[in-house]
């Protein structure tokens, strides 16, 4: 199977270059030519199976260019309880009848990123033997808290790798911040920029298109590579869970096989819930696709209307891994929903660049109704969804899934649907310890990130994974902070260092 870019048709490449590449030269994102189908006795065939040979199964369908021993190498590596708190990988928790909660934050980090950042740095490995053998992979990643934490741990020690992570010196929660600047391993760096998540990705983006710096790092025999989730190493991953879930919820009895379900996703970037639409198309039976967003709601606007507009305001949240404006994985969905038409994408995303808006056509919005439902909430909601899930159900949740419940909690009640839904958990409730406490009624005033957390514990006699327990007394092994312009100095010096 070959990978198309979603901006020029005629651009045809191996997963492994897309993987290796990230994007497309003219900056279009890597889309599968055709999608591999999965019928009634693959989907059956996966009951039973572990996460790691369900794994197996989906990227065989995708990476043809892989050996099967390459993949399981992949695999094998990245989903063991080495790195897990559970043989399982991802949990379902049952919420109330026929609603379901799949935790996708049993890796090291505590986030759904894990997921996929497990996984990338053996993909990318494996990827650059193929297309760029010998050269070292620089990692480079602007982060706005969970993103650049869980890339550290996937390529921490890596072979061939290295990584510098890059964040907003006041733009992430204690906890991030902690669990970044105590990061352990020989080939990693974390640097703070004095400045805000725009000034990290500016920074970034620069760097990446630095030609001088380009030619040092050639005669070091280094290039640079993304973990961002527009890489497809990244998003293919995340198919893998919901293929899963269906396998899991029919392997229990819970549904039986060709019932549809609700897969409802928290969304910032657009990657999960795109992942769960490419699952949808593979062959998993779907009702609704629910797209859920904080006050930056602007794919609401954009289901709902067609019309994508990102001249708005633009809010700091509790639920801060989905504060974003531009959603870049969209512009997969609609190269699909289009029917791949290269031209009107490069016209639509052209629109954005320039006037931050473009409105697509009534064959597509029509399309996007059928399969998407959207809503939003803004903090106060999210905060009284956690404490009634909590008081109703037992059940902590984290922000962002708390965000996914009260839309999940809207459509239902608008709708009447009573089809069998999961619920995309994408963070641990510790992660985001301040306002969970909050939310289930706990005063936060003049206390410290650990205290709340101790408070949160006996409050709900839940308790903090390990991961993150772990952050009190690792010692801080990154201090350093510079403007933007200091960026490139930092990659290079590390660089240079080892
Ligand atoms: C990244 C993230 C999201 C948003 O996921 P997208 O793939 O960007 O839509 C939601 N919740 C948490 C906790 C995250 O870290």
């Amino acid at each position: 199977m070959n990978y198309r870019s979603t901006r020029d048709n005629k651009i045809t490449v191996t997963s492994a270059k897309a993987i290796a590449q990230g994007i497309s030269e003219e900056g279009g994102l890597f889309v599968p030519e055709n999608l591999p189908k999965l019928t009634k006795d693959d989907i059956m065939s996966l009951c039973g199976k572990s996460y790691k040979d369900r794994a197996f199964e989906i990227f065989r369908r995708y990476l043809t260019d892989f050996t099967d021993e390459e993949i399981r190498y992949c695999v094998d590596g990245a989903y063991s309880t080495k790195n897990f708190d559970t043989d399982n990988i991802s949990e379902i928790s049952h919420l109330m009848t026929g609603t379901y909660i799949l935790e996708l934050w049993h890796g090291p980090t505590c986030a759904f990123k894990d997921m996929a950042l497990q996984i990338l740095p053996y993909l990318l490995n494996v990827s650059a033997k193929k297309v760029i053998d010998g050269k070292q992979i620089a990692i480079l990643v602007a982060t706005s808290g969970d993103t650049g934490k869980a890339a550290l741990e996937g390529f921490k020690d890596v072979k061939g790798t290295s990584i510098t992570v890059f964040y907003p010196e006041d733009g992430v929660s204690d906890m991030q911040k902690r669990q970044m600047t105590t990061q352990e391993g020989n080939n990693v760096n974390v640097c703070a920029v004095k400045g805000n998540f725009d000034d990290c990705q500016n920074g970034v983006k620069a760097i990446f298109t630095d030609n001088e710096l380009k030619k040092q790092l050639d005669d070091m025999n280094i290039t640079f590579s993304s973990a961002n989730s527009i890489n497809w190493g990244r998003l293919s991953p995340q198919i893998v869970y919901y293929i899963s879930v269906y396998a899991s919820l029919v392997e229990s009895g819970d549904i039986e096989y060709g019932e549809k379900i609700n897969i409802v996703v928290p969304t910032g970037n657009f990657g999960n819930i795109l992942a769960a639409y490419y699952a949808k198309e593979m062959g998993i039976p779907v009702n609704k696709l629910i797209c859920a967003s904080n006050s930056n709601n602007v794919l609401t606007d954009f289901i709902n209307t067609g019309v994508y507009d990102r001249n708005r305001h633009f809010y700091t949240t509790i639920s801060p891994s989905m504060d974003i404006l531009i959603s870049s994985n969209l512009e997969r969905l609609l190269y699909h929903l289009t029917n791949g038409d290269d031209k009107q994408i490069a016209e639509w995303f052209g629109k954005l660049a320039k006037d931050g808006k473009y409105e697509v056509t009534d064959a597509v919005k029509a399309k996007l109704g059928e399969i998407f439902y959207a809503g939003w909430c803004d903090d106060d909601a999210t905060k009284s969804a956690i404490k009634q899930a909590f008081d109703e159900y037992s059940y902590l949740m984290d922000t962002h899934t708390g965000v996914a419940y009260k839309v999940y909690s809207a459509y239902k009640a608008a709708t009447g649907d009573n089809t069998k839904t999961v619920i995309a958990s994408t963070a641990n409730p510790y992660k985001f310890g301040k306002a969970v406490y909050e939310a289930v009624g706990g005063d936060t005033a003049g206390l410290d990130e650990f205290t709340i957390i101790e408070k949160l514990e006996q409050h709900t006699g839940t308790t903090m994974p390990a991961p993150l327990a772990a952050t009190r007394t690792k010692p801080v092994r990154f201090t350093g902070s510079v403007d933007k312009a200091g960026m490139p100095k930092v990659v290079l010096d590390f660089l240079k260092s080892r």
